[in-house]
């Protein structure tokens, strides 16, 4: 092609020639099209196919139920049945999306094809400290999805008309590395949900929250699927600022609760239908409550003080125990990122060798017991028996083994260093140390 054949190119569409348009594509075939032209078909197909548009990505790991069980095992001690329930949910709502968007559809029967499947949010029930956010936040880690936490009782009514629920999302986008497709398909997880029940008389227990239906309200639009714009930068909004549009349709919720008083709401309700009218059953032990929480149905939230659709937008219901003293044990030492495994690395870091005898598992486990805050109280204790060894420990220059017993937790025995088994077998110019080893 000559430079005087080149002037005379024009894009076929719009005439623009080589010098008012950046790009001017030519094909084999004799079509001349400018960048622009290009865009624009690109803006119309969006258009006329929205539904394409609209489909998520797939960009998250399908695993079976079983599978899922396995990985939360090497996370979750105990809870067993919740953990069940969230493996089938999650499955659930993932093969969904993928449903959605025509995956299997070669496989079903063609007048399955068209089922719509509805969206399973979940409600966690459950005394605090008992895995409820743990499990939420590890399910995302497996799935491969982004997470975020909220607190219900942060959200104010003014979420009805759009502010605080965004800030909901607009958390999830920012832990997506801001993309819009792997949000779409997260994981929020809202803690505190009991705290916005009505106050009514089936529920003495909770305080007067005026606003706890406007609060559900505000749940259930993005919990049902709304579009929340939320502010790319994050922050606050501006009226001049251009938003991100978010589709919450597809982002499954978990919400999760102590619901204090609901094993009384249960426990009447079964009274009344085994036995007629009697007075109020109060649970004498945790492990009643908790047994009877286990039986809590739709009805009872609604007695508990939540909208009927709130609840009807949460069918899968789930329960977590009370965990023991011997689940705390193990919890401390047995998870992939068990506590005590946690300790034993960083000191590990500095050549020091770590051990808890079995009494000083005990003890910092009925130490969380006695706080009644479930396993959250575990690291608490645990911090503060290792303050003063990790204080010292990375400066010592002698003996490099520390054994924690039940005194060290207790505070009565102060914690001291020995020599290493190694270092005992080898070095024997270190009485003062050796003495302490036994
Ligand atoms: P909740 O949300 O029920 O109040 P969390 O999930 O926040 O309790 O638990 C606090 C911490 O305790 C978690 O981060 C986790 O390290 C530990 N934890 C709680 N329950 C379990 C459990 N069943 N198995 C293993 N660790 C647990």
């Amino acid at each position: 092609m000559t430079h005087y054949t080149d002037e005379r190119l024009r894009c076929m569409v719009c005439g623009r020639s080589k010098y008012e348009s950046s790009v001017l594509v030519t094909t084999e075939t004799g079509i001349v099209i400018c960048d622009r032209c290009i865009e624009m078909f690109h803006t119309r197909i969006r258009e006329e196919s929205p539904e394409e548009a609209a489909t998520p990505a797939i960009d998250f790991q399908l695993l079976k139920p079983a599978e899922i069980k396995r990985r939360l095992d090497e996370y979750v001690i105990g809870q067993e049945d919740a953990k069940r329930i969230l493996s089938v949910a999650v499955y659930n709502h993932y093969k969904r999306i993928r449903h959605q968007a025509g995956d299997h559809h070669q496989s079903l029967p063609r007048r399955l094809r068209e089922v719509d499947i509805q969206k399973s949010n979940i409600l966690l029930v459950g005394p605090t400290g008992t895995g409820k956010t743990y499990l939420a936040q590890t399910l995302a880690r497996i799935i491969d999805v982004p997470f975020a936490i909220a607190d219900a009782t942060s959200i104010t009514e003014a979420g009805y008309v759009g502010e605080d629920v965004e800030n909901i999302i607009l958390k999830l986008y920012a832990n997506s590395e801001h993309n819009v497709e792997r949000t779409q398909v997260g994981i929020v997880y809202i803690d505190e949900i009991d705290k916005v029940a009505r106050k009514s008389a089936d529920n003495p227990s909770i305080t007067r929250d005026v606003s706890g239906e406007g609060v559900q309200q505000a749940l259930l639009k993005i919990l049902e699927g709304t579009i929340a714009n939320v502010p790319p930068q994050g922050g606050r909004k501006h009226p001049d600022q251009a938003y991100i549009a978010i589709d919450t349709t597809n982002i499954l919720f978990i919400c999760g609760g102590a619901f204090e008083g609901l094993g009384d709401v249960v426990g009447q309700r079964l009274l009344e239908a085994n036995l007629g009218f009697r007075s109020t059953p109060v649970a004498k032990s945790t492990r009643e409550a908790t047994r009877k929480l286990k039986q809590t149905d739709h009805g009872d939230l609604v007695k508990y003080g939540f909208i009927p659709e709130l609840i009807g937008r949460l069918p899968v219901l789930a329960t977590l125990d009370e965990l023991g003293e011997e689940e705390l044990v193990r919890i401390l030492t047995e998870p992939r990122n068990a506590l005590v495994k946690q300790y034993q690395a960083l000191l590990a870091m500095d050549g020091i060798e770590l051990e808890f005898t079995n009494a000083a598992l005990h003890a910092i486990a009925q130490g969380a017991l006695s706080k009644g805050t479930g396993a959250r109280g575990l690291k608490t204790l645990i911090e503060r028996t290792m303050l003063e060894p990790m204080y010292e420990g990375p400066s010592r220059t002698g003996s490099r083994r520390l054994v924690i017993d039940a005194g060290h937790v207790t505070g009565n025995e102060p914690v001291e260093f020995s020599a290493s088994i190694r270092e005992s077998r080898t070095q024997t110019d270190e009485p003062e140390y050796l003495e302490e080893a036994g």
